[in-house]
């Protein structure tokens, strides 16, 4: 499970991570299925890869750099990764050096057995822990945030994993779902405000007599391995799977739940279901609502593909414009973001998405994308569509502009670097080149969510990068910079 292997840079002690994680217990071909959900949830993270399984006795793990496909192709791997029992993780992060080491799950093994643990989020308070933690004489052996869950199980007091796991997460501020292996169950817990999604499902039983589980990050995982949808874990619940079948805690202080609404936007695969809804008919709604607040007199509404095309659907239907594939988009390129430099980021979106001239020339177009993060993506693809004739250019954006970082999972660059955080929508209209330039309001995104709009007093969700309005504590969020020069401090 070891042997470093690194890409670039120098460390990766980094703010912003985004991933998938699966889960089965007592699932025939535990590891084969384990493979087939993270593919499903390739989408949520494509650096690196990795599974842990138990045979009833002995783990085995396989950890890889790059896509699932490219891990699991061996069947060989696949045969060693032994036992009806797994847990998996896709990890995605965009800047510093992928350390095979940081490749979760990660493991350790404790005098009470062996702990494998896979997380999607980010501890907003790890950097404080990592050094308390330190200071203690814990040997950290990656650079991930979510070691800190594996030190402070080991040097917890309670007797029992689970009251152990109950005192780490008791420590950590952030956001959290987590699945987690040991020799005699599998775990899934969320974070008290739920702002990472994790869902139980159901297959049948490796023995013949008992059920089999699935825990993953979204529904598409279940439907790829023909798993039942259970429930959602809830918000701030522990559920614990061994022999015996299911159990359920909530050791924590209730709280109004704050679900990502960015999972809505762009993260999540539009073929899931988060929370009850349907991802795609969400942001179809967006787009309907976008189409209301924000018209305009164009000849054809054309979406940045892949994430602006249903919003784009739901904006042509509202408005009574004629849908087009006015952009092709290449699948071959991964996305733009996972490019390190700017410069790259550029030729990225030039590889990514090419004009339909057929379509575009000499029409009044309405471009629909879900967000304008750096503007890179938006400044590119208008300046490809005038080039292939489009008489006037209005895009709209199926997000509020992105003001704030994401300090709990969905990798955002830092501040300064948000084109919102300093420009009003005019001035970002004139940067990116648009005739006229919208996006969805909050209350619009609201409704568009089924309810009545963002009121005070009334459930949320997590919208800290549109409102920085953040419901967990940023504790480390001293910025990137100050990250950085403690952690060459540290390395001195
Ligand atoms: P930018 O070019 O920096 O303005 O980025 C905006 C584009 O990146 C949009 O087309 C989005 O679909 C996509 N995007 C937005 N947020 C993320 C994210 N967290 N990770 C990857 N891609 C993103």
């Amino acid at each position: 499970m070891t042997g470093d292997n690194v890409i670039n840079g120098l460390d990766d002690d980094k703010l912003h991570e985004e991933c998938g994680v699966f889960g089965v217990w007592n699932v025939a071909d535990a590891a084969a299925i384990t493979a087939l959900g993270l593919h499903a949830l390739q989408h949520r993270g494509q650096e690196a890869t990795g599974i842990v399984t138990h045979d009833g006795v002995r783990f085995h793990a396989h950890k890889g750099l790059g896509l699932v496909g490219d891990n699991y192709s061996d069947a060989k791997v696949i045969a060693d990764l032994q036992g009806a029992r797994a847990i998996g993780h896709n990890r995605y992060s965009t800047t510093g050096a992928t350390l095979l080491r940081n490749v979760q799950p990660l493991f350790a093994e404790f005098a009470f057995g062996g702990f494998a643990v896979g997380h999607n989020g980010n501890l907003t308070n790890a950097h404080s822990l990592k050094r308390t933690l330190s200071r203690r004489g814990c040997l950290f052996q990656s650079t991930t945030d979510s070691e800190v869950f594996v030190h402070l199980i080991a040097i917890s007091l309670y007797a029992t994993v689970l009251d152990r796991l109950i005192d780490a997460l008791k420590q950590v501020e952030g956001a959290y779902s987590l699945v987690a292996l040991t020799d005699t169950m599998l775990i899934g817990c969320r974070d008290p405000l739920g702002v990472r999604p994790l869902i139980l499902g159901r297959l049948s039983g490796a023995d013949g007599s008992n059920p089999g589980w699935v825990l993953a990050s979204e529904t598409c995982a279940l439907d790829t391995v023909s798993a039942e949808f259970v429930r959602d874990v809830e918000p701030g619940e522990i559920i614990a799977i061994d022999d015996r079948g299911i159990h359920s805690f909530k050791p924590f202080a209730v709280h109004e739940p704050r679900f990502c609404v960015f999972e809505y936007i762009y993260f999540a695969r539009p073929d899931s279901v988060m929370e009850g809804n349907s991802v795609y008919a969400v942001r179809k709604r967006i787009g309907q609502e976008l189409a209301h607040e924000s018209p305009a007199e164009a000849d054809i509404v054309v979406p940045v593909p892949d994430s602006g095309v249903p919003a784009a659907m739901g904006y042509a239907e509202a408005a009574g414009i004629a849908f087009e594939l006015g952009i092709v988009r290449n699948h071959y390129v991964g996305r733009t973001f996972i490019e390190p430099t700017d410069q790259i980021r550029h030729l990225g979106v030039r590889l990514k998405h090419s004009a339909n001239r057929a379509i575009i020339a000499g029409k009044r177009v309405v471009l629909v994308d879900d967000s304008i993060v750096r503007g890179t993506t938006s400044s590119k693809i208008v300046e490809m569509v005038r080039a292939a004739g489009a008489r006037e250019v209005h895009m709209r954006i199926s997000s509020p502009p992105t003001t704030h970082s994401c300090f709990y999972g969905i990798d955002t660059p830092e501040r300064s670097k948000l084109l919102a955080a300093h420009n009003d929508v005019e001035a970002m209209a004139r940067l990116i080149g648009v005739d006229s330039l919208a996006f969805i309001t909050m209350d619009g995104l609201y409704r568009a969510l089924g309810k009545s709009g963002r009121n005070p007093g009334q459930p949320a969700f997590c919208d800290a990068c549109f409102s920085g309005d953040y419901p967990i504590p940023v504790t480390d969020s001293h910025g990137v910079e100050a990250r950085q020069l403690s952690l060459l401090a540290e390395l001195a």
